[in-house]
């Protein structure tokens, strides 16, 4: 599978996450899973969820979805299947996991 391919899937994941928070959350109706008509029904809400998955689109809008934001080395495609806003390898989220639990 070429990386755009796994971009564009991607792109998918994330717009239909969005509208079902909208769907489930805001009881918005969804008329169209396009990229302008979904990111214009998040204009106005500050939901952290929805924030997370509009940077997700913006990193895939970039060309930079699917790099790490710490060490830029490429995420796991396993891990964004999984959590499809993950912007740190499972490495670093590692690190920054022992980071904040030491420190607590
Ligand atoms: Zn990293």
């Amino acid at each position: 599978m070429s990386v755009d391919t796994q971009r564009f899937d991607m792109r998918e994941v994330i717009l239909d996450r969005i509208a079902t928070i909208l769907q489930d959350v805001y009881e918005e109706s969804i008329q169209e899973y396009s990229e302008t008509y979904i990111t214009a029904k998040l204009a106005f809400k500050s939901d952290p969820q929805l924030n997370e998955l509009r940077l997700a689109l913006e990193r895939i809008n970039r060309g930079e979805y699917g790099r790490c934001i710490f060490c830029k080395g490429d995420i796991d495609h396993d891990l964004l299947m999984r959590s499809p806003t993950a912007h740190f390898c499972e490495q670093c989220a590692n690190v920054l996991r022992y980071r904040t639990t030491a420190q607590a």
